[in-house]
């Protein structure tokens, strides 16, 4: 695949999406084939929202291999507007500028780049709304 196929091909916010069981109405992400609450295989497509604000984090300073050029960065848990919650990457923000309750909202950005393929990839972060 060229690469910039590969770009295009990337659908923007395409981490917000996650699955909803249709038995129990827990949310899935990342996607699973069954609900980890209930069991049942009955799940259905679900839009997380791009907004929330921030439960904990933790700064990460000896990151995994390929994500050595963005360290230190934050990574937070948060509680978006549905309630649900995930894992993601405070972005935009000093480390010490992080607090928590910080009001977050969803944005598209380089995640790694491999310098051999010329491959980057994008996923979703969160940053401040100030
Ligand atoms: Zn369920």
């Amino acid at each position: 695949m060229s690469v910039p196929r590969y770009w295009r091909e990337i659908p923007e916010r395409s981490r917000l999406e996650a699955s909803k069981c249709a038995t129990c109405g827990n949310v899935i992400y990342p996607n699973r084939a069954r609900c980890a609450k209930c069991g049942s295989d009955s799940i259905e497509p679900y839009r997380l929202p791009e907004r929330g604000k921030l439960l904990t984090f933790t700064v990460v300073r000896n990151p995994p291999r390929g994500f050595e050029k963005m360290a230190p960065f934050v990574l937070g848990i948060i509680e978006l507007e549905d309630g649900s919650r995930l894992m993601t990457q405070i972005t935009d923000v000093m480390p010490g500028e992080v607090t928590i309750g910080m009001p977050l909202e969803a944005v598209l950005r380089k995640v790694s780049e491999d310098g051999d393929s010329g491959i980057i990839e994008y996923a979703i972060k969160f940053r401040p709304t100030f």
